[in-house]
Formats: C-alpha cells, structure tokens, sequence
C-alpha cells in the first residue's frame, strides 16, 4: 500500500512523476535494443489558471480528475498514463504508428472538449493541448523525449491551443 502512494498522485489516482521517469528510461533502452517503438505525449489543460480563478480551486480539482479518466479510458492497458505535474499529464503510447497516435491523440483532444463542455454543472469550456515526441536516433535519455515533447507542446499552444503536435517531424518515416 506504502510503495503504491509512493507512485500515484492521490488526486487522479495516476501515475506520478517519480514512477513515470524510470519507466521511460527502460522503455528507451529497450527500443535501443529491440525496435520497441513508443512515443510520449504530453499534455497540458489549456487556460486552467482562469478556470480556477473563475470557477474556484474544488472545480479545477473536478476538471484534472476528468482529464486523468478520459485518458485512462481512451489509452490502452499497455499505455503508461501520469500526472506529471499541476496540470500536466504524460501519455506513453507504446507500438503505434504514426497516424495511429495522431487519431489517437486527436480523438482524446475532442473527448475532453465534449465531456469538459460542463463538469459537475459548471460551464468551464474545457481544452487541452498536446505536445507529442515519437522517437529518433537524436533521444540519448528520457530528459531528450520530454524536452522534443515540451517543444511540441509549446507549438500547440502557441499555433492556437486545442490541438496536437508533434517533433521531430523526421521521425514520422521511422515509426
Ligand atoms: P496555458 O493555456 O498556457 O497552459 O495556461 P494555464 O493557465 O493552463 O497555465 P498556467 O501554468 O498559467 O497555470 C496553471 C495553473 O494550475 C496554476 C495553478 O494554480 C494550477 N494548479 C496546479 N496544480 C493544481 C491542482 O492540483 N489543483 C488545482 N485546482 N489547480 C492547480
Ligand atoms: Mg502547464
Ligand atoms: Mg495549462
């Protein structure tokens, strides 16, 4: 029970941060070794500071725990899904290709904004932005995944918020 709290975020019931590194290092060895192929996309709720301000902090709460259910409900048993920090999520999408994490990825975007049009009554509008890494030769640890993912992000939300993106774009002929 001990070592399960030391690996979930209490409020969504998620991984945490602390789980999720080593497991991406592995998964990264791994690829290195066999081919496996994952990518990490990270997620982001869109404007969620004036959703707090607006709507208070117990409604913020009611909003991270729906995005943490929908993605549970829409990634697969074999997708690692955390809580990575305030409200940010982290998705690891394993042995997909391409288009198949974009429909994925798309899909779940348009699933919080249907579910997050009202939460417990409240009209918050919600959205998401997703910055996603699909591998390349240029990934020495982890850190470079999520850096590749946090730049993508930060296109997301620059390029308009409520959608995906992905780096390195040259990767997309490899998976
Ligand atoms: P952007 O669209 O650019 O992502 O803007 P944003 O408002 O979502 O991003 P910003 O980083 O400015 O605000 C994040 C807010 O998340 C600030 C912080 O108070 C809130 N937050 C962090 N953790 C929690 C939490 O556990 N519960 C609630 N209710 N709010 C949280
Ligand atoms: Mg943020
Ligand atoms: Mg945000």
């Amino acid at each position: 029970e001990l070592l399960n709290q030391s690996i979930r975020d209490p409020l969504t019931g998620l991984h945490n941060r602390r789980y999720l590194m080593p497991r991406l290092d592995e998964l990264l060895g791994r690829s290195t070794r066999r081919g496996e192929r994952f990518a990490l996309a990270m997620f982001d709720i869109d404007h969620f500071k004036q959703i707090n301000d607006r709507w208070g902090h117990a409604t913020g709460d009611e909003v991270l725990k729906v995005v943490a259910s929908l993605m549970k409900a829409e990634l697969r048993d074999d997708d690692i899904v955390g809580r990575v920090g305030g409200e940010e999520f982290a998705g690891v999408l394993r042995n997909n290709n391409r288009e198949a994490i974009e429909a994925i990825t798309g899909r779940l975007l348009q699933r919080i904004v249907e579910t997050g049009r009202e939460v417990h009554g409240v009209p918050v509008h919600l959205s998401a932005s997703i910055g996603g890494a699909t591998l390349s030769r240029d990934h020495g640890s982890f850190k470079d995944v999520m850096a590749s993912a946090d730049k993508a992000l930060y296109r997301a939300k620059h390029n308009g918020r409520n959608r995906a993106e992905f780096v390195p774009t040259s990767a997309a002929a490899k998976l």
